[in-house]
């Protein structure tokens, strides 16, 4: 994979091995200087990002949390005024880019983020946020992130399960989109070289978790899984995971993992061309049972059971499920969502019948 900086106009993305290192020029670009953001476990990452900052880091914030609740960002609002920054730069995964996104949203101050999972936040202009227990998801302009420094090298520590589930969370928004009712010719593109260099990337990186070609190919996927996710609405899978994430508390990537190869089998018989073009990218016969396939034999997380969702939590999540219409290939009913979720619960075998 070769490096290469894009500037389209809307988000500048700087893709490559070492590229960290550009991350003084890049705040240059956009201001003075920055207060760089972080999860607690990544708080060392946040210093190596002040060291290469040198005069222009002004301050760091490390309380970043999943879910982006507000009580966080208010913290972080109070650190970014005394810090006198005009820069974030969101230095980790989805968790610490939705931070600086809900700073840009009540600021506008503009973004740099350094991401180190395959989540795809930074190239969207949605941020969901908690308060009082409740995920509120939003879109504007002014959170999507200015510029984008895609480094390889910061995904090298990810450890091998959170690679997994969070490559199957990118992989997810390309399945999506492909059937999203707002597809275009250019996002059927991107999507289908993200589900291709996702699906091999993956099982490279089970044999060697330092494989850097194979990090390489898994930060472009997710790249191009993101700008699907930001320009096409996407469907049922989305709704059912930001359903359990949000109100059943169930761990982001993990869920997106359990749940996609039953979504895909939902909308299988009517989207049968999308499905024929995902087995394609895959190089397998039937998409819903090649993505069940990669995730059981790379040991990923396959039964919401173990993610800690009971059967008695059906019935509310088919409800919260089915509260709103949204566009998906398959009618959403509230019998086909109970059965989705029973056979997801016990990570039952997708059995499909061959053309
Ligand atoms: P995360 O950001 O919560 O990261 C999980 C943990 O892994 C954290 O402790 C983090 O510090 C650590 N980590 C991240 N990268 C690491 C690395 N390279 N090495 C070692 N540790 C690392 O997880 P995520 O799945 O990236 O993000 C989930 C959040 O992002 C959710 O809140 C989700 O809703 C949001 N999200 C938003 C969008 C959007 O477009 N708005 C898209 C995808 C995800």
């Amino acid at each position: 994979m070769r490096s290469f900086t894009e500037d389209n106009g809307t988000t500048r993305v700087v893709f490559g091995r070492g590229t960290m290192d550009r991350v003084g020029d890049e705040v240059a670009r956009l201001g003075r200087t920055a207060l760089v953001l972080s999860t607690p476990e990544q708080a060392d990452l946040a210093a190596r990002v002040a060291e290469v900052l040198g005069e222009r880091h002004a301050g760091t914030f490390s309380e970043a949390t999943m879910h982006t609740p507000t009580d966080v960002t208010d913290r972080a609002l109070v650190a970014l005024q005394e810090s006198g920054a005009d820069v974030v730069v969101s230095v980790g995964g989805g968790s610490t880019t939705g931070l600086g996104k809900a700073l840009a949203l009540r600021t506008d101050v503009p973004q740099v983020v350094l991401p180190t999972t395959y989540a795809g936040s930074e190239v969207t202009p949605v941020l969901g946020q908690t308060a009082d227990g409740e995920k509120v998801t939003e879109s504007s302009p002014a959170i999507l992130p200015e510029t984008v420094i895609y480094d390889v090298d910061l995904t090298l520590t990810l450890p091998w399960a959170m690679s997994l589930t969070s490559g199957v969370n990118a992989m997810a928004h390309a399945v999506e989109a492909l059937y999203s009712p707002d597809a275009t010719p250019e996002t059927d593109q991107m999507a289908l070289d993200a589900i291709g260099a996702l699906g091999t990337a993956l099982p490279a990186l089970r044999e060697d978790v330092g494989d850097v070609d194979a990090r390489a190919d898994l930060l472009y996927g997710a790249w191009l899984a993101g700008r699907c996710l930001a320009a096409v609405g996407m469907g049922l899978h989305h709704k059912l995971c930001h359903t359990l994430g949000g109100s059943f508390d169930l761990p982001h990537a993990p869920t997106h993992t359990v749940v996609l190869p039953y979504a895909m089998e939902y909308n299988a018989a009517a989207v049968p061309d999308v499905m024929a073009r995902v087995a394609t990218a895959l190089r397998a016969d039937d998409a819903p049972t090649a993505v069940q396939h990669l995730v059981v034999s790379l040991d990923g997380p396959s039964s919401l059971e173990t993610l800690g969702f009971a059967e008695g939590d059906i019935e509310r999540a088919t409800e919260l499920a089915t509260a709103r219409p949204y566009p998906n290939p398959r009618p959403v009913t509230p019998e086909g969502i109970r059965d989705l979720l029973t056979r997801a619960l016990h990570g039952d075998r997708i059995e499909r019948p061959t053309s």
